[in-house]
């Protein structure tokens, strides 16, 4: 960056968020961002990410794009923003139609410096229609490994991203951030996202501070209690379970032996999620016991510990969780524990999500059924399902359904929508002018509804279905829900103006292409994706067992080369405690002597004629390490592995 505009971006770091200077990977990646490079920004977590889009963003003279995938995530952010007198906003699924289209035009009128908008977002209509007049500068692709199918949190929407956003201007810069750097993603993100000799900035996966420890052990409850009483004396810190009564019953339990801790999970109302969140942010609340829910977007320094009770499905997971630990540089502990049975459990879990072709076919004819849907015909537009219905018509459970239609839209045979609320679509079939004539002539009343009703929905409401929730609508025509149904009723029915839905907490589903006979899909993409997961999770299982230095397995993994061990996770830490008394070479004596065959601690105290604790030093290193064996029935002997 020329001087000029490093010194000028010092000055909005300054300004806007009172930092002294940018960390070296920062510099680099708003440098790449102003000289107009398709720039891909690799930091870990708590990296500094943001401020690689954000700060660019206030220097270039217009809108910069935000693509964020977690409407929590979301929030967060521009309300940060806000506070910091930073103009932004954002569009995703829980905003009405109305208010999504009040923010576009406040874009279009300059309001805003970001947009963040979830990538699901940039194919509605509403969006399309304000796009080509936003002025966009900069495209910002936030969690960009969610591109990938490699990434742990693939979001099909992430793919469409570049195709959705093709008429934005030929100098409109492009940015992608993430934490998950593995060679596959880092592919597959630049080629999906059709970077030109892009830019990539990576300020490594080292964390000095963190103190990376595995425990295996086949009582892992009994662990869990000793490794939080132990940690607890440190500050705060965050358990990881994988199930919601498990955070409840060991958020209970530490509570009884003087922890204070809550637990955290989807099944909680969000206000105590939030409650739960902001005491343990702050410091009243030293411990959570969380489900993989917890932590995403959160911003806490000083946690000085992340246990992890069940072990995640793949290392992106781990790091990133693990991760939280000790983002104010201090010594903190990321701790695994872990039983070889854990492996067994995740692999089932992996392979009883992916159902068999015969299974797709059921459940993709059973859809069509349910949906009045026959062979050879297009399925118009999204319709609600009860997929209840479609699991009873073919005797399997709900859960099953799930993974089989999750696994036909990754196939790209169907789309599935997700609803929160009920909603209510609406269509005028009438003319405005009729409309604007009937408004006039009806008592007054009935005027005035349909006159509030129609502005709401806005003119594109006569050309398709516009959706709102439910709740929206009866709130702004101060009417209740059953008021609200049978004025649409009469509207549709007696009046013969308008067309209307109503949805309830369901998801919607579209099937994408007509409906086919026999399901063609490729085998090799509906199936790749497994084997990508059951690789992932045995790369997690190595890290678990391995003796190398932790953080050299994690960095490796990650794609980093000429690694050198930490010297503080437990690995390097049994290596150093042996290396004090320790050579190879008196490996090397025992081993020899034992290839002769079994023999007795006494007789390998004499052949090697060594102190008695340094004899029990080598020795347990190497039944730790599995190069001995303690012979069964008699703990006096030994013998060597392989021989
Ligand atoms: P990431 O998205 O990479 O996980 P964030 O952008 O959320 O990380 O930043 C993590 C934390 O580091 C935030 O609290 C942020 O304010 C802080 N931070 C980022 N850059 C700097 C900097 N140059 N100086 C001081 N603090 C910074
Ligand atoms: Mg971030």
């Amino acid at each position: 960056m020329d001087e000029v505009n490093l010194q000028k971006a010092e000055e909005v770091l300054k300004k806007y968020w009172g930092y002294e200077s940018f960390r070296e990977g920062q510099k680099m990646a708003i440098q790449s961002v102003l000289e107009g490079k398709d720039t891909l920004v690799l930091f870990p977590t708590g990296g500094g990410k943001s401020l690689c889009y954000q700060v660019p963003s206030l220097m270039l003279d217009g809108l910069t794009v935000v693509l964020s995938p977690l409407v929590a995530l979301m929030q967060d952010q521009v309300e940060h923003l806000k506070k910091i007198g930073i103009r932004a906003t954002f569009i995703n699924s829980t905003l009405p139609g109305y208010e999504v289209e009040q923010r576009l035009v406040n874009a279009r009128n300059g309001m805003y410096k970001m947009l963040y908008i979830a990538p699901e977002r940039l194919s509605t209509n509403l969006w399309k229609v304000e796009e080509p007049n936003l002025n966009i500068k900069l495209v910002a692709i936030d969690e960009a490994h969610c591109i990938s199918e490699w990434g742990h949190d693939f979001r099909p929407a992430y793919r469409n991203i570049r195709e959705e956003l093709s008429n934005t201007p030929e100098e409109t810069r492009w940015i992608a951030l993430t934490a998950t750097a593995t060679p596959e993603v880092r592919k597959d993100l630049l080629e999906v996202l059709k970077f030109e000799n892009p830019a990539t900035i990576t300020s490594g996966f080292k964390r000095e501070n963190l103190h990376w420890w595995v425990t295996e052990s086949e009582n892992k409850q009994k662990v869990l209690k000793k490794s939080v009483q132990k940690a607890a004396k440190l500050g705060s810190g965050i358990v990881y379970a994988s199930t919601r009564r498990d955070c409840n019953h060991w958020a209970d339990w530490f509570n009884k032996t003087g922890v204070k801790s809550e637990p955290y999970h989807a099944g909680l109302a969000s206000d105590q999620r939030k409650t739960v969140q902001h005491a343990w942010v702050e410091g009243s609340l030293p411990l959570v016991v969380a489900t993989n829910a917890f932590g995403m977007g959160i911003d806490k320094a000083d946690c000085r510990f992340v246990i992890h009770h069940t072990m995640p499905f793949s290392l992106e997971s781990y790091y990133q969780e693990a991760g939280r630990a000790g983002r104010d540089g201090k010594v903190s502990y990321p701790v695994l524990l872990f039983k070889k049975s854990d492996i067994d459990y995740l692999e089932n879990r992996i392979k009883q999500s992916y159902p068999d072709y015969e299974t797709l076919q059921k459940v993709y004819n059973a859809l069509c059924d349910e949906l009045d849907l026959a062979v050879g015909s297009e399925h118009e537009e999204p319709d609600t399902v009860s997929f209840s219905n479609v699991a009873r018509r073919i005797a399997i459970t709900e859960g099953r359904l799930n993974t089989a239609l999750h696994l036909l839209q990754r196939l790209g045979l169907l789309h599935l929508v997700e609803l929160r609320e009920p909603r209510v679509g609406i269509k005028f079939i009438a003319s405005p002018d009729y409309l604007l004539d009937f408004v006039n002539n009806a008592e007054p009343k009935k005027g005035e509804f349909l006159d509030k009703l129609y502005r709401m929905l806005g003119p594109q409401s006569v050309h398709e279905f516009i959706y709102m929730r439910e709740s929206v609508l009866v709130n702004k025509l101060e009417v209740t829900s059953r008021q609200l149904q049978k004025a649409l009723n009469v509207f549709s029915g007696y009046d013969q103006i308008l067309q209307y839905k109503w949805q309830g907490e369901t998801h919607l589903v579209q099937i994408a292409e007509a409906r086919m006979k026999k399901l063609q899909i490729d085998h090799k993409s509906a199936y790749q994706y497994k084997d990508v997961l059951l690789k992932k999770l045995e790369y997690m299982a190595r890290y678990a067992v391995t003796s190398e230095c932790r953080e050299v397995f994690l960095r490796t993994y990650f794609g980093e080369t000429d690694c050198k061990p930490c010297g503080n996770c437990d690995n390097c830490r049994a290596k150093s405690k042996r290396d004090v008394s320790i050579s190879n070479r008196d490996l090397e004596k025992i081993i020899g002597y034992l290839a002769e065959g079994d023999k007795s601690a006494r007789e390998i105290a004499e052949h090697t004629g060594w102190t008695s604790e340094k004899l029990k030093k080598a020795v347990s290193y190497m039944v730790r390490e599995e190069m001995i064996v303690v012979n069964e029935g008699n703990t006096e002997s030994y013998r060597l592995r392989i021989r």
